[in-house]
């Protein structure tokens, strides 16, 4: 567990709450997430909260004394499985009125979801905020003093505490958030609504939890926020941005890769990819999220970028960085998506080549502009232009995956898959298998002799 400073009133409000989890015979929490790396890397902070008095996490949600969901509002699917799990649960915890269910995140933002739950899941101890972690500690101990279900959805403040205990995954990956909220109201996304507005952390902060990560043996560190693109630190009269940020982080000298989640495509530009192009430790895939190739739809979903300045972005970066790849979201059947909008998006992908998309359906959501518009297509016309977006890019994907075989390319071991095969990432984001057991977290060149499945084989170069 990595421990962050934190001050004696905290500490002995910790102990007095370590007393009463004990006594209620509370000791271990099972934390299921749901979403974004911003909601894992938020559970990470929830596990340290709880180590930090007395719980110890597992694996096995059945033998759990508290079970901690964190969620996620962006699209209707995650809320369905959400209500779903909590609805499995209904009889353990009305039963067991000793243990503990809590429900955090982004779905708990919304009043609607409160009253939702409230109304219909009486048996939901506590309803917290992700963005309000400090308040955690407080909503235990109230519940656990009065018995009832203890709210805190809508925090009066967006302060970003650094206090907050930490406890990470053991993998390969540290995940770091530089930023937090968002101020773009894309018109079909909650996020501004969910996650407040956009704020950064100090880059001090940040650069000490990336050089610890990095000594506690991370070899690959992810910074997230909802659009890295526009971090500022203006604290202290320091104004630096992203591209300052990652030239900062950089000079950190051992070996590990860089990446960052997610880039808005009106901010990233010449900087961000002279900065990326500078540093050999940044990862040279870039996610930048196109949403629709499409003006019309673009300017609907007020994304603030046309397709020719998409594309313009994309052709800097290529003249700035060697052998740089991209990835990408599209959002399929936006309200008013016309076939000519769809075929848009189609000849973009085609013009681009992205390494890799990730295709939505789009999905209405409650407070959103877009939830004021008729969701016009039928569901039959999305899936079948998700299918045909889904298989010009498999062919793009391959055409790069083809095109690796007998080259040499770093990668991290991620995964030891049985006893006899490891897991790698190349920088590009893809696995490959290799024969042999190799330790996670190390790297290693390797060499792609095959496609299996769609799958990239290879061996390690000795
Ligand atoms: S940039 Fe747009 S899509 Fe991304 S989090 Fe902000 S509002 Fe949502």
């Amino acid at each position: 567990m990595q421990e962050r400073p934190i001050d004696n009133n905290y500490l002995d409000f910790i102990n007095r709450l370590s007393d009463s989890l004990q006594s209620h015979g509370l000791t271990t929490a099972y934390i299921r997430t749901y979403g974004c790396q911003l909601n894992l890397s938020d559970s990470e902070k929830i596990k340290g909260i709880l180590q930090s008095v007395g719980i110890e996490p597992t694996d096995n949600e059945l033998e759990a004394d508290i079970v901690v969901i964190n969620t996620c509002a962006v699209r209707h699917t995650a809320e369905t499985r959400v209500f779903g799990h909590i609805g499995r649960l209904k009889d353990r915890f009305t039963k067991h009125k000793d243990k503990l269910l809590m429900i955090g995140g982004c779905m708990v933002q919304q009043p609607h979801i409160v009253k939702q739950i409230a109304a219909s899941y009486p048996f939901v101890g506590i309803l917290f905020s992700t963005n309000n972690l400090s308040a955690l500690p407080n909503l235990i101990l109230t519940r656990l003093m009065t018995g009832r279900m203890t709210f805190d959805s809508y925090p009066d403040s967006y302060e970003i505490d650094e206090s907050i205990p930490l406890s990470r995954e053991k993998t390969y990956r540290a995940l770091i958030p530089i930023m937090y909220g968002c101020n773009n109201y894309c018109t079909y996304c909650s996020v501004p609504f969910v996650r407040g507005p956009e704020r950064s952390r100090n880059s001090r902060d940040i650069s000490r939890e990336f050089n610890l990560a990095i000594e506690d043996g991370f070899k690959e560190i992810m910074l997230l926020g909802q659009n890295v693109n526009s971090y500022r630190n203006n604290i202290n009269d320091e104004t630096n941005n992203f591209a300052e940020l990652l030239n900062e982080l950089c000079s950190n000298p051992s070996d590990y890769r860089v990446r960052f989640m997610t880039s808005h495509p009106k901010d990233a530009g010449i900087p961000l990819f002279e900065t990326i192009g500078a540093h050999h430790q940044i990862s040279r895939t870039i996610h930048l999220p196109l949403q629709s190739g499409s003006d019309n739809i673009l300017s609907a979903m007020n994304r603030k970028y046309t397709s020719a300045k998409y594309l313009e972005r994309i052709n800097e970066a290529r003249a700035i960085i060697p052998a740089v790849n991209f990835t990408s979201d599209i959002i399929i059947g936006f309200p008013g998506e016309t076939e000519a909008d769809f075929n848009a998006t189609l000849e973009l992908v085609r013009t681009v080549k992205f390494y890799s998309l990730f295709i939505f359906i789009y999905s209405k959501r409650e407070g959103t502009k877009a939830a004021l518009l008729e969701d016009d297509t039928p569901y039959q016309v999305k899936v079948r232009r998700l299918m045909e977006l889904t298989e010009i890019q498999n062919e793009i994907s391959l055409e790069y995956d083809r095109a690796l075989i007998g080259s040499e390319q770093k990668a991290i071991a991620t995964n030891q898959k049985d006893e006899s095969q490891t897991e790698l990432r190349l920088d590009n984001n893809s696995v490959i298998t290799v024969d042999g057991l190799h330790r996670v977290g190390d790297f290693h060149i390797v060499i792609p002799t095959a496609i299996e499945n769609r799958r990239l084989i290879g061996e390690i170069k000795q």
